[in-house]
């Protein structure tokens, strides 16, 4: 999943700002943006029915409106609610949860408050509201908070690069694009969702230490006979890293 994660030195310091002109920004490129907001306040009233139902022991309360539907739920961890509530697709900007694993896009006055600010995750960019001419550390892209376009580029980029490693890299058409850019894009924009790469896992034949070379569709057979064969076993994951198979002449070993 595409997510990056919009925090700042100081509070008040423009996240949310930034986060408008970014939705802003990606609406006019075709992407679509989803945004969680950390926030420390309970935004279900009391009193309020949908409090009541949460407060009985509902699991979930949705709220319909004219406007759209809001979704109250007891989960609270960033990585539950990415699983069960946001699409495979387009981007996905968190404010705030400096803890998070996610990419960081920092905001600080000046840039020596990046030293002073603890978060967790790789740093991917530096947002700077006063003068940065002088600065270039840790060989980090520096932007002025006015530079929405290139903060845009950015994410964009780092997006179609993520989503290009989830993918088999062939560009055999199998999930129904030319090539897997084409694919990653379609993701990113919005038209399609994660997960149709047919060859994510990679089939590798050798014989007798002969590494036999076999077309995509003769990998993507191979994968789902052998997938489907170990997924009925005790003991098999379904995020495994590696499945090997041997076939050995028994009496030559002996
Ligand atoms: S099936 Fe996978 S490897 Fe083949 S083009 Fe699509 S994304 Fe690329």
């Amino acid at each position: 999943m595409r997510v990056y994660s919009i925090i700042g030195a100081t509070r008040n310091i423009g996240k949310t700002r930034i986060i408008e002109q970014l939705i802003k920004e990606f609406k006019e490129r075709g992407i679509p943006v989803t945004v969680i907001k950390h926030t420390e306040k309970d935004l279900d009233m009391e009193g309020k029915d949908t409090y009541r139902f949460m407060k009985t022991g509902a699991e979930k309360t949705i709220a319909l409106t004219p406007n759209g539907a809001t979704i109250f739920t007891r989960e609270k961890s960033l990585e539950k609610v990415l699983e069960k509530y946001v699409e495979k697709r387009g981007i996905i900007l968190v404010e705030g949860l400096k803890r998070s694993k996610y990419p960081k896009i920092v905001i600080v006055e000046v840039i020596d408050e990046i030293d002073k600010l603890k978060f967790e995750g790789k740093l991917l960019a530096i947002v700077v509201k006063n003068n940065l001419k002088k600065y270039a550390i840790r060989g980090k892209p520096i932007y002025r908070i006015d530079e929405i376009g290139k903060i845009a580029d950015l994410i964009e980029n780092t997006a179609l690069k993520e989503t290009l490693k989830c993918m088999g890299g062939l560009n055999c058409g199998l999930c129904g694009y030319k090539s897997c850019k084409d694919y990653a894009k379609a993701i990113i924009h919005g038209d399609d969702w994660e997960g149709k790469c047919k060859l994510k896992y990679r089939v590798k034949l050798e014989i007798d230490g002969r590494e036999i070379q076999i077309k995509p569709y003769v990998e993507y057979v191979l994968f789902n006979i052998i997938d489907g064969y170990v997924k009925t076993l005790k003991g098999y994951t379904p995020k495994f890293k590696e499945v090997k198979v041997k076939i050995e002449d028994a009496e030559a070993n002996t």
